[in-house]
């Protein structure tokens, strides 16, 4: 019983630690790519990947998918755009 449990919680733990795209839709934050190799970096509209990969696509799996456009490099990490980690954006 208490192995089952703390199987279960483990999952939760996953769960909330990975961040889908239909989640930073809600917030309205787009999706920061960096390629390790060379340090391109853009952002990519939420809408478009959504479209592509589903809501219930986990952010940082998506650099698995995508490939430099600078260098080639498939080495590319994923992360959500917050606004407090990079450009500072406001709105009143
Ligand atoms: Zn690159």
């Amino acid at each position: 019983m208490g192995r089952m449990k703390r199987h279960q919680l483990d999952a939760e733990e996953r769960q909330r630690q990975a961040t889908c795209l239909g989640d930073i839709a809600d917030s309205g934050v787009d999706v920061f790519c960096w390629c390790n190799r060379c340090g391109h970096n853009a952002v990519i509209e939420t809408a478009r990947l959504m479209a592509e990969l589903g809501p219930g696509f986990p952010v940082p799996e998506i650099g698995a998918k995508m490939r430099c456009s600078s260098c080639g490099s498939k080495d590319v990490a994923t992360r959500p755009s917050w606004p407090s980690l990079g450009q500072v954006t406001r709105h009143d």
